[in-house]
């Protein structure tokens, strides 16, 4: 099974993913993870992209796209995967697109995660990662839609998207998940 996760921030696409990754037995790739380890290790990459992150903006394509295209290439990957918070703007998924047909793979489902702005401020809030502050918060909510929901309809229109109502409680969400990935 190949997942893209698709959702404003805190809309539970990482929690979710985790427990999909574990019944599933295939790797959640988080873009945000890979990027805040490279940020700890102070990698090339960590230092090009801590200031984007800081601020909530989107780190540039060009830091990320090679990174995808490796981390889909190794092998705890080739039975399937979850991408969280990859692809965010449409020159990302279009890459994706061409990406899978290289390596001869297709995505079988996007999810979007619903959540109310209000509920996602209390819940970042309460969250207290470093990008956790109100107006950073509020930055990357416009940034999202901006940026990443028109992705929505790019995998509508793809016949390929599956929309689960974020707010609900964490176990009803993923009962409703996994009912709708086994449809
Ligand atoms: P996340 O953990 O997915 O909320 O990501 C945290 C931050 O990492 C975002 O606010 C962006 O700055 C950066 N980031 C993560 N994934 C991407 C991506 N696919 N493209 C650009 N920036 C990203």
């Amino acid at each position: 099974m190949r997942l893209i996760f698709l959702g404003p921030p805190g809309a539970g696409k990482g929690t979710q993913a985790q427990r999909v990754s574990q019944r599933l037995g295939i790797p959640h790739i988080s873009t945000g993870d890979i990027l805040r380890q490279a940020v700890a290790d102070q990698t090339p990459l960590g230092q090009k992209a801590k200031s984007y992150m800081d601020r909530g903006d989107l780190v540039p394509d060009d830091l990320i796209l090679g990174l995808v295209r490796e981390r889909l290439q190794q092998d705890d990957a080739q039975s399937g995967w979850i991408l969280d918070g990859f692809p965010r703007n449409l020159s990302q998924a279009q890459f994706l697109d061409t990406l899978l047909a290289e390596i001869h793979q297709t995505c079988d489902r996007a999810v979007n995660f619903t959540v109310p702005d209000d509920e996602i401020v209390q819940r970042l809030v309460a969250r207290g990662r470093q990008d956790d502050k109100e107006e950073t918060i509020r930055h990357r909510l416009m940034v999202y839609r901006q940026a990443t929901a028109p992705l929505i309809e790019f995998y509508e229109q793809q016949s390929r998207l599956l929309c689960v109502d974020g707010s609900q409680e964490m176990d009803a969400v993923t009962e409703y998940l996994s009912q709708g990935l086994a449809a």
